[in-house]
């Protein structure tokens, strides 16, 4: 369906606009988030919200203008006094007066006689500015704008304020947003009148209008009903998009599955351990979601290390009972490698068949995997994304299980796929997701919660400290290291391109080399595959005990002798980073500890942000803050995965919004799932606006 012409003038490049050339255009495009190579539209103008206003309405005489106002006055220009030749820093004074006072207007450095021009002797002028004192006259500095009486009209008395970039000004900006406004047109309105009766919503346009030219200084307050309206508005198109991406999924009903609780059983008798209530509780969702009639589409959430993966597997044996296949699909390598590790022996002892499947497996061996998968011989198959190539086909592929750690959004571009469609789903989330989040980025999905950890865990002695502490802490680690204790020692990633001052991995494992011997083993994302798991097999098995890594290690490595993490340049790492990297340790039953080192000087989020990991092991409360230190994109890894975030909604400030738009959508889809007649134009082009077309093609037809 092609997008509604009307829209047309919205989807414009910014270069149709006046004043946008070839400096301006590669400049907003990078500022209003295009991906690269494509023009920012009229559209992405409008969705630049401003942060603040200034108000320019005191239009008042000079005498009762005050010191820190900022009036707006009407003025005669009497004299001007240039500073003497080469004094620069003596500044440019114009002298002005009305009927009640005198004004100097002040110029630092102003060259080239534009003063003189702008402020022409004996004439009016209208100027606005903040009133200052000097040696007891009023003044204005750099008056912020200067305009002949006739065309008073083009000075914003109230005058928005917004995020600028090196080489983008205040005023052309206003200028672009008023071009952008006047483009506007007039839509359909897709919330329904008692929604925006009750909350006093202003139409699309007039919520436009109301931010970027406002009346007053509140009419584009971020909590007011303008931008309420707007955030609703993105809230309702994100919304729309996740439920239909829901409904396409459970629209294709699974028939009910047979379960026999066989292999299940033969699972459970197989694990060394008990499962723990919670686990038992989230396999009985799962076993009921198999058993209806729709298809499941669950999400699995659990804290590092609450043992998501065994539920998995317990799903997945399941399926086995109903005879279909499951796939189980990792965002790394590493990830996927160590999931087999789990799987392999538990899945040995209950009699099911588990291969391990990437885009490195060996030809042969691949397509030892591609036949068994076809002949449905093979049971379970993990791996990476390679699963999902075109040329992977499954017998009868039943089940998908995702382990999307915290990189959001693989499921959703799963669920488009020709293989994901036929299968239910099971996603899983160690990123503890507050409930706004997970309405946001998952819409209903259902969810199991994984709160308890396994029995016998300990906590987590977390320790900050500053690089210049490395001798210490290396000495500490020695006298551990000779107690037997196992070490994860994290670097960050260093960039091959960047001449970076962080420590490269590889240059502590020499360092650490010279003081452990054979002992130390590195791994990082650029080691081959073979050297990779060499390195692994050794630290797993206790020969090596420090392992040197990037953040390889921050999803899934699991060896429960290792008690110490230490992680260099603490500061550069998002919160759930650390979190899943902590994670790592206190695994087995022993007492661990976690060592965060900074390099200093340390900015004041960072502390935060360094002090919350400290102060608790609550995998939701640092989920929380981390949303409000840095933004959802970021909580959600959003940014990297490339999925739609959201622009204006801001989610302290608008949350109540996300539920009221949960529910809307879905009365919306109930009522009318194929989107037609005018309320569904109306909502498509919502769709439109709010750059979710994506869902249109998901619309059921008729
Ligand atoms: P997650 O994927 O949620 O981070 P895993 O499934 O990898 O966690 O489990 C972490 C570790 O805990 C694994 O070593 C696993 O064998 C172990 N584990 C899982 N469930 C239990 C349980 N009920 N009791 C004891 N240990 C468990
Ligand atoms: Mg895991």
């Amino acid at each position: 369906m092609p997008r509604p012409s009307l829209l047309n003038p919205l989807f414009r490049s910014v270069t149709a606009l006046k004043g946008v050339g070839p400096r301006l255009a590669p400049l907003l495009a990078r500022f209003l988030g295009q991906t690269e190579g494509q023009d920012a539209l009229v559209l992405d103008l409008l969705l630049h919200m401003p942060s603040a206003a200034i108000d320019r309405r005191k239009q008042v005489p000079i005498a009762e203008a005050y010191f820190g106002d900022i009036v707006t006055l009407d003025i005669h220009i009497d004299r001007h006094l240039a500073p003497p030749r080469g004094k620069s820093a003596t500044p440019h004074r114009v002298y002005a007066h009305d009927e009640t006072g005198e004004v100097q207007l002040v110029f630092f450095r102003a060259e080239g006689g534009w003063v003189e021009k702008a402020l022409p002797v004996g004439e009016r002028r209208i100027v606005s500015g903040e009133i200052g004192f000097f040696q007891g006259t009023k003044q204005i500095t750099h008056p912020d704008y200067i305009v002949e009486p006739d065309k008073r009209d083009t000075l914003p008395l109230v005058e928005p304020v917004y995020p600028l970039t090196q080489g983008l000004s205040s005023k052309p900006l206003i200028k672009l947003m008023q071009q952008a406004l006047a483009a506007l047109p007039d839509l359909p309105e897709w919330i329904g009148d008692t929604r925006r009766a009750m909350n006093g919503w202003p139409d699309f346009a007039a919520a436009m209008h109301a931010v970027h030219a406002p009346e007053t200084p509140r009419d584009g307050d971020a909590g007011g009903p303008a931008r309420c309206r707007l955030a609703y508005d993105e809230y309702l198109a994100g919304q729309l998009t996740l439920q239909l991406v829901r409904s396409s999924l459970v629209r294709a009903r699974c028939k009910p599955r047979n379960l026999s609780g066989e292999l299940t059983g033969r699972v459970e008798a197989a694990l060394p351990f008990s499962l723990t209530e919670g686990q038992k509780q989230a396999f009985a969702e799962i076993a009921a979601d198999l058993r209806g009639p729709d298809r499941m589409a669950r999400l699995l959430q659990g804290d590092v290390g609450a043992g998501k993966t065994v539920v998995a597997l317990l799903a997945m044996a399941a399926m086995a009972e109903d005879g279909a296949q499951s796939a189980l699909m990792a965002p790394t390598e590493l990830l996927a490698a160590q999931h087999f590790r789990t799987l392999l022996p538990l899945a040995e002892k209950a009699g099911l068949s588990l291969a391990f499947l990437t885009g490195k497996t060996q030809a042969t061996e691949r397509r030892a995997i591609l036949a068994g998968l076809a002949s449905g011989d093979l049971a379970m198959v993990c791996g990476t994304h390679a699963l999902f190539q075109s040329d992977v086909e499954f017998k009868n592929l039943g089940l998908v299980v995702v382990d999307e750690q915290h990189r959001f959004g693989v499921h959703q571009r799963l669920a488009l796929s020709d293989k994901g469609k036929a299968a239910e789903l099971l996603v899983m989330t160690a990123t503890p997701i507050p409930r706004t989040l997970i309405l946001t980025h998952f819409g209903d999905m259902a969810v199991s919660l994984l709160k308890d950890k396994p029995a016998g865990r300990q906590p987590i002695d977390t320790a900050v400290l500053p690089d210049s502490e490395y001798d210490r802490v290396l000495a500490r680690l020695r006298a551990r290291v000779a107690e037997g204790v196992q070490a994860f020692w994290v670097c960050p990633l260093v960039e091959e391109s960047e001449q970076s001052p962080l420590t490269a991995a590889e240059e502590r494992f020499r360092a650490l080399r010279e003081v452990f011997g054979d002992r130390v083993e590195l791994v990082h994302g650029r080691l081959s595959t073979a050297k990779k798991d060499a390195a692994m097999a050794r630290f797993q098995s206790g020969e090596a005990q420090v392992l040197v890594a990037t953040t390889v290690i921050e999803v899934g490595v699991d060896v429960p002798n290792a008690t110490i993490m230490i992680v260099e340049h603490a500061e550069r790492f998002g919160l759930a980073q650390l979190h899943q990297l902590r994670g790592r340790v206190g695994r087995g039953s022993a007492r661990s500890a976690c060592l965060l080192l900074f390099a200093e000087p340390l900015g004041q989020v960072a502390r935060a942000r360094l002090e919350t990991i400290r102060s608790t092991e609550d995998g939701f409360v640092i989920a929380e803050k981390d949303l409000e230190l840095r933004g959802e994109g970021d909580v959600l890894g959003t940014r990297q995965s490339g999925m739609p975030g959201y622009r204006l909604a801001i989610a302290d400030i608008h949350r109540d919004l996300i539920e009221m738009a949960h529910d809307d959508a879905s009365d919306a889809i109930a009522r009318n799932p194929g989107l037609t007649g005018p309320e569904g134009e109306a909502l498509r082009i919502l769709l439109y606006l709010f750059r979710r077309d994506l869902a249109i093609p998901l619309i059921r037809a008729g």
